[in-house]
């Protein structure tokens, strides 16, 4: 067999402590799993339903378009029309396809410390990744990514708000960014966090998207939505660009069931904004706990929090977290995700 060397230095996804987290996912109430920016609540009442009653039409394929997903996440952004819009298996898999329709060799632009995947993904479809370092206040650094771009750029990702550092840039940035990126340039926006922020000059990333031809945000149903099984994501593009991702689409890789409870909960919007109030509390309570604890940490707009004092202190009380180093923090780091209050409180009484 011959395999592509490229791979020998990529090693599956495996978080540190698996076989604690796997007993969470499994159900066991032993440990509290804040390591992966999940949504403790799960998904809405109505998406539930929506999940039982697609079981029904398992037999079949899926909707191969997503077509009632569409129409829902459509309407949820106003001037965006079904042709704008590409859905994946998760996020993760939109970004796959993107990476696929550009022209190799070539390169990537990431800030770093950022999302992993975006390093791992590129490699093996065949892009290079040319990480920016966050600026002295964990921030993306728009100059500096510009600054990068060559005739071998072929895409920039903004992780925005940035994860693992939580930190975002607002709308009017991202807008001279897109300005000032040659055409030929992909940007992708990566706004999984984006019912997070607070923020009101952040939102509206769709009008960027819909007045440039080189411009994606995507999003998906695995935070805010809490529906990270089901695996959908999605991403809002001009109708050029759409069009090319679903050449490279894998057909049916979004599943039935994902595509009817995203669909339902798409539309309650009145329930989600509800959540992500709660998150947003829940996130000030705790960085004033940091806070009064004298821990450093980075002021979040997302889910999570980086914050300086190591994983083994929150398993003190049975809080699973995620640690920096594995994140390009420095040892010593932690990113904790908000979970439900209860959860949030095991997690401060370490603390004490
Ligand atoms: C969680 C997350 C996603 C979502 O990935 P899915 O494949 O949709 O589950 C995308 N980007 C970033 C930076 C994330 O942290």
């Amino acid at each position: 067999m011959r395999i592509r060397p490229v791979l020998d230095d990529i090693l599956p996804y495996h978080p540190p402590r698996l076989a604690e987290e796997i007993s969470v996912d499994r159900g066991s109430k032993e440990y509290v799993k804040l390591t992966m920016n999940e949504l403790s609540f799960g998904p809405l009442p109505e998406a539930r339903e929506a999940v039982v009653e697609s079981l029904a039409r398992a037999g079949r394929y899926p909707d191969r378009d997503a077509d009632p997903l569409r129409e829902a996440i459509a309407e949820a952004n106003p001037g965006t029309a079904p042709e704008n819009l590409v859905v994946g298996n998760g996020t993760s898999e939109v970004l796959v396809d993107l990476m696929q329709i550009l022209d190799r060799p070539g390169e990537i632009i990431i800030p770093w410390p950022s999302f992993p995947f975006y390093v791992s993904a590129a490699s093996v479809v065949g892009l290079r990744t040319r990480k920016i370092p966050l600026d002295e206040h964990h921030r993306a650094d728009p100059g500096a990514m510009l600054s990068a771009v060559t005739p071998e750029t072929r895409a920039v990702i903004l992780c925005n708000p940035n994860n693992p550092s939580g930190t975002y840039l607002p709308l009017e940035a991202v807008r001279s960014f897109a300005r000032a990126l040659p055409d030929d340039v992909l940007l992708i926006l990566d706004e999984a966090y984006y019912e997070f922020v607070a923020d009101p000059a952040y939102m509206g990333s769709h009008e960027l998207v819909l007045a440039s031809n080189n411009v994606i945000s995507t999003r998906t149903f695995s935070k805010v939505h809490g529906l990270a099984a089901l695996r959908i994501g999605y991403g809002i593009a001009p109708e050029r660009l759409a069009d090319y991702v679903w050449r490279a689409h894998v057909p049916f890789s979004v599943n039935q069931a994902g595509q009817a409870a995203a669909t339902v909960s798409m539309r309650q919007t009145e329930a989600i904004a509800e959540r992500s109030g709660l998150m947003k509390r829940e996130r000030e309570r705790v960085q004033a706990a940091f806070e009064a604890a004298g821990l450093e940490y980075i002021p979040s707009h997302t889910n999570f929090v980086m914050v300086r004092e190591p994983p083994m202190v929150f398993e003190k009380t049975g809080v699973l977290v995620r640690e920096g180093e594995a994140l390009g923090y420095p040892v010593g780091w932690s990113r904790v995700s908000l979970g439900a209050p209860e959860e949030n409180d095991r997690l401060l009484a370490a603390l004490s």
